[in-house]
């Protein structure tokens, strides 16, 4: 089958997170089991459109309500990625450098999915899926169906996943010219309480939805951002498909971030070797067990609690572990943390900022991966930490659910707790400290986790099993 993936991100293109680890591994991998899958994102002015080069194969001129524009479309010449890729340039509008936060995201991303399907208009091959991901791309179904403008493209079935429904794209009907000229009946198939709802709009009109774990379908029904009644009446099209990692990216063996590789066998020495690189980076003690986070210092992610735990875990339990924050965020997080700079005894450190290779060498270094969030789609770094031979301390909610079995279970392997709470997550602290004297139970908790299949493979069979269900 032929598969176009849409996306805001793609690595190593650009990323801001899990999104675009799992747009750069899963067409990659349907390619690898006899499929042609593609993927289209907007051009950015990132590393990887400098250091690559690129064919032009499409110009086209559209408009985004009374703006008329022109834009391109370039392909990467040599199959880099495993897959073709395509960028997508609208002058001043997506050749930025970042790839959200800016004030006109809305028109830049409405302004992408309408080039999108311009060009896919003009394609004389169709492909048999339009594949979506998150809000940026979710008006494409819609546009598909009711824009008169893409009738000819209509019978091309859509796919809608959902890597974060915390982030809708919402706007007011004001900007509703926006959108090619479409069919006014249909208005509520945009609409959700008195906006236009991209994400909401996504999940009605795409053919089939898909989470990123099956555990967090079944929270969305009931904890969505507003969207709690539309998932329990849309169920019979949704479904959980748990995200993979990109075994090849993520491997302490190969590594390249990584200054130490490691194999099962060396699992205890490369560790320590990488745990010692850090210690010495960041000023912590090498003897007592290692607990980082990486990750945006959000509420999401539980990151506003870190401080108080932190300092409490200090005071109740002792100075017997390291802590190495890794993220950037709110403001009042990122302070918080720092402040915490001036109590540590050479067990506490934080670096404010996103950093590809930092994060690696936390993966391979540290002893335990903490995971407080409230919210947890899927999660791929407790999957990366296993694979690296790190503990994950997680709350049970979502893809972490679904990933991790405590250790006090028949089986079980990492550290679970149910509340984001201070006196949860602290217990859990407590644990991890406990477990750490016990060298030969982290060993053998150590060698199972790093030996636990996350890879793409059972994933891509269940996307393969959806695509041919719609053909
Ligand atoms: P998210 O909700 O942010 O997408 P995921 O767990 O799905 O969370 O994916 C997070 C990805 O982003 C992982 O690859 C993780 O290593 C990476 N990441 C997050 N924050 C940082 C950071 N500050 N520096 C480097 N990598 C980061």
């Amino acid at each position: 089958m032929e598969i176009l993936h849409v996306s805001a991100e793609c690595y190593p293109v650009a990323k801001a997170g899990g999104l675009g680890d799992v747009v750069g591994a899963l067409p990659k991998y349907l390619n690898q089991m006899g499929h042609t899958a593609k993927v289209v994102m907007p051009m950015y002015r990132t590393k990887f459109l400098y250091a690559n080069e690129w064919d032009v194969v499409h110009k086209g001129g559209t408009n985004l309500g009374n703006w008329w524009f022109e834009f391109t479309v370039i392909k990467e010449k040599t199959n880099k990625l495993g897959f073709d890729l395509y960028l997508l340039d609208i002058n001043g509008l997506l050749d930025r450098e970042k790839v959200y936060g800016y004030d006109d995201d809305t028109e830049r991303f409405v302004a992408f999915q309408i080039s999108v399907l311009d060009w896919l208009s003009a394609w004389k091959h169709q492909p048999d899926v339009v594949h979506c991901h998150d809000h940026h791309t979710a008006l494409i179904p819609f546009m598909m169906k009711y824009s008169h403008r893409f009738a000819n493209i209509k019978a091309i079935s859509s796919i809608l996943t959902i890597h974060n429904a915390e982030y809708q794209g919402w706007m007011g009907w004001d900007r509703s010219n926006y959108i090619p000229e479409w069919d006014m009946w249909q208005w509520g198939m945009l609409d959700w309480k008195n906006n236009i709802n991209p994400l909401a709009s996504g999940i009605k009109c795409a053919d089939k939805v898909t989470t990123v774990s099956p555990s967090y379908l079944d929270e969305l029904k009931y904890m969505s951002n507003g969207l709690e009644a539309l998932f329990e009446y849309e169920k019979g099209k949704c479904s959980g498909i748990l995200n993979g990692i990109d075994a090849d990216v993520w491997d302490p063996s190969t590594d390249t971030y990584i200054s130490h590789q490691y194999t099962l066998q060396q699992i205890e020495a490369g560790k320590a070797k990488n745990k010692m690189q850090l210690c010495e980076q960041f000023n912590l003690d090498f003897e007592k067990p290692l607990i980082v986070f990486i990750g945006r210092l959000v509420g999401e992610k539980g990151a506003d609690l870190l401080p108080q735990v932190i300092s409490d875990t200090f005071y109740f339990v002792g100075r017997r572990m390291n802590f190495l924050i890794l993220g950037s965020g709110q403001p009042e997080v990122e302070k918080g943390l720092s402040d915490l700079l001036n109590i540590s005894q050479y067990d506490f450190n934080v670096f404010i900022g996103y950093n590809e290779t930092l994060s690696h060498v936390m993966y391979a270094g540290a002893d335990f991966l903490l995971m407080p969030s409230r919210v947890e789609p899927c999660g791929l770094n407790q999957m990366y930490a296993m694979r690296y031979g790190t503990i994950p301390m997680v709350r049970r909610t979502g893809g972490l659910r679904d990933t991790v079995r405590d250790f006090g279970d028949a089986g079980g392997y990492g550290i679970c707790y149910d509340y984001a709470s201070v006196g949860d997550i602290s217990h859990g602290v407590f644990r991890a400290v406990e477990l750490f004297r016990d060298r030969k139970k982290v060993s053998a908790i150590r060698n199972n986790i790093m030996q636990l299949d996350f890879s793409w493979e059972s994933s891509v069979k269940q996307y393969i099993s959806l695509y041919e269900s719609l053909s």
